[in-house]
């Protein structure tokens, strides 16, 4: 939207610009200052530090971090200390579990060799790195709006202008954002990117592949009992307390001095729209197998973030004219293994050695066809192509015989090379799989017992989220009357139960008659976790950038 009383923005120009300081832009600007120092590099970062957005489990495959800081494991700083010890896989029932041999499980599902830690804490780690080797980073900035040149290709981004009131009057505290334009610009806002996806639909770098899949990641940290602590186990569950129509499964992951990261994933293709991922997470951590690990324990941290999982055949075209998508913002997790954060930085990487190539030649605005044309037969191609068909087998075929099917599947491309289902579509997108509310039984979760499990306003409260309340509302509905009009009626407005953090609510006029319902948006609880924009299923919430700087403020999650 163009602004005509605001003046004009002050430029800067950089040979790349990078959206986002997560472990896939910060190895692109790592790796085009090592390629060459002479390129100068911008790294915008809409939380207020880096890390401060950052959610993931983490189990990290060490791949990237290998060639990209080869001597990472020396230095004393390291944020990654905690090798992984154990692997445990546990299919649960709803009071008991079984523990599947670790030899049933394919060898590409072991975490031999994989490091448990903070990804927050890792990317404030690479972003000193970037630093050192003269990377500009200006965390409190998100760009809002990409800039585009006459021949329609990409050049560069806007941050959002600041001090803009509700109402869209210019407060006293007005600040025009800064156009940050560069020869090229990589796009590295992990899963569902806000620029990512107009780019997206501007350039149809979707068309012609599998729709995107994604799933709710929900996490706490725990700091547990001494005698609870497993220094380096990793426990992955699946089954209950899903249910028919959903699918997902926990990770509890045990790290550093007593940690405990505990997660639980519910892929958004879940069809009965009174599921709330929240309390499903909330329930699994009472079941009997688990709930002892937090049990005198304290609970530090809560946040939730969505996850890419379409995977192989559901990436798209990675690059447009002046740019690239790196990392999740082009979907690039092994959804078998929970596991983005190595492919994030090789295709950082990957695109920034490319982009190097093309600056030495003299290049710019150009597409980068080169990191197209070589990722799929590179190391991410390999990760991805090997587990193409679990998350399809796991939606076609439910839960039991999905994850009997997935691991086969993983086994013959280990054994053989190959898989006897080609490469499956993954069909419907997230949002059109929700029946009507008169179609499903409800799903009534009991009260949280406030010893581990706990409502959403509390735990909210510990993601330490934080908006400008006078702003314009940054959740934006193309159709304001749409949730009430239809999505109400047909699916008792899902938003309501999908938001981990509580933004959507429906109020009655009349509670007791519930008449005059009205749909209310409390923005300054969002955690930027993206859902909504996914699940929603009019696809009528675009979620926007607010003011830099506002959203959570994860210690190190
Ligand atoms: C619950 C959960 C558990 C996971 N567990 C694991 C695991 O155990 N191991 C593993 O390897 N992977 C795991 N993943 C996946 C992993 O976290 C991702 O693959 C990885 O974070 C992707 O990195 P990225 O740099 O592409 O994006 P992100 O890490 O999401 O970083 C994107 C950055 O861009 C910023 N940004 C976004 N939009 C803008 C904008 N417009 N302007 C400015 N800044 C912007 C964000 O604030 C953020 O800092 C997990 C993910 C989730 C959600
Ligand atoms: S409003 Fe949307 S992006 Fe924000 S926390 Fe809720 S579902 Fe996530």
């Amino acid at each position: 939207m163009v602004d005509e009383a605001a003046p004009a923005r002050e430029s800067m120009h950089y040979d790349v610009v990078i959206v986002g300081a997560g472990p896939a832009g910060l190895a692109a600007a790592i790796r085009l200052k090592q390629l060459d120092s002479a390129i100068s590099v911008v790294v915008v970062e809409k939380g207020s530090e880096v890390g401060a957005h950052i959610l993931s489990g983490a189990v990290i495959d060490p791949i990237g971090l290998d060639r990209l800081t080869p001597d990472w494991r020396q230095d004393p700083d390291r944020p990654l200390k905690t090798e992984v010890t154990r692997d445990r896989f546990i299919a649960l029932g709803p009071s008991g579990g079984m523990t599947l041999p670790n030899w049933i499980m394919p060898r590409l599902m072991s975490n031999h060799g994989a490091f448990i830690g903070s990804l927050g804490a890792t990317t404030r780690w690479l972003a000193s790195r970037a630093e050192s080797l003269g990377v500009e980073i200006y965390p409190g900035f998100a760009a809002a709006e990409t800039l585009y040149g006459e021949h329609g290709e990409v050049q560069g981004v806007a941050t959002g202008d600041m001090g803009i009131a509700r109402d869209g009057k210019h407060k006293a505290s007005f600040t025009r954002g800064m156009e940050l334009r560069g020869k090229y610009t990589f796009i590295a806002e992990g899963a569902r990117g806000s620029l990512a996806k107009q780019i997206m639909a501007r350039y149809r770098l979707a068309e012609g592949r599998e729709p995107q899949k994604f799933g709710i990641g929900l996490k706490e940290v725990w700091s547990v009992e001494a005698a609870k602590f497993k220094p380096g186990l990793v426990q992955h569950s699946f089954g209950w307390p899903l249910g028919r129509g959903s699918s997902g499964g926990s990770f509890l992951y045990h790290y550093d001095d007593n940690l405990v990261s505990v997660g639980f994933v519910v892929h958004l293709n879940y069809v009965n729209p009174t599921l709330s991922p929240f309390d499903e997470f909330q329930r699994f951590k009472t079941h009997p197998l688990i709930v002892d690990t937090f049990l005198g324990g304290k609970r530090l941290a809560y946040g939730a973030r969505a996850i890419s999982s379409g995977g192989w055949q559901s990436a798209p075209k990675l690059v447009f004219p002046g740019g690239a998508l790196i990392g999740c913002a082009a979907g690039f997790v092994n959804f078998a293994r929970i596991k983005g954060t190595h492919n994030a930085i090789l295709s950082g990487m990957l695109a920034a050695e490319k982009a190097h190539e093309a600056l030495s030649a003299g290049r710019s605005g150009d597409e980068l066809s080169a990191y197209e044309d070589t990722w799929r037969a590179s190391d991410i191609g390999r990760d991805l192509f090997k587990v193409r068909n679990v998350k399809p087998l796991w939606s076609r075929y439910g839960l039991a015989f999905g994850v009997a099917l997935g691991g086969f599947d993983m086994w013959a491309n280990e054994l053989f090379g190959f898989s006897p289902f080609g490469t499956l579509k993954h069909g419907k997108p997230d949002y059109e799989t929700l029946k009507p509310i008169d179609a499903v039984t409800p799903i009534i979760y009991p009260k949280p017992d406030g010893r581990v499990s706990f409502d959403k306003l509390s735990s909210v409260f510990l993601s330490n989220t934080n908006h400008e309340e006078d702003q314009p509302i940054h959740l934006r509905l193309r159709d304001p009357s749409i949730p009430i009009r239809i999505n109400l009626p047909e699916y008792g407005e899902p938003a309501r139960l999908y938001c981990p953090a509580g933004v959507y609510e429906v109020v009655y006029g009349d509670e007791k008659a519930r008449r005059d319902p009205r749909f209310v948006i409390n923005a300054q609880n969002c955690v930027h976790c993206k859902t909504c924009d996914i699940k929603d299923p009019a696809q009528n919430i675009d979620w926007t950038t607010p003011e830099g700087g506002g959203g959570p403020n994860y210690p190190n999650m």
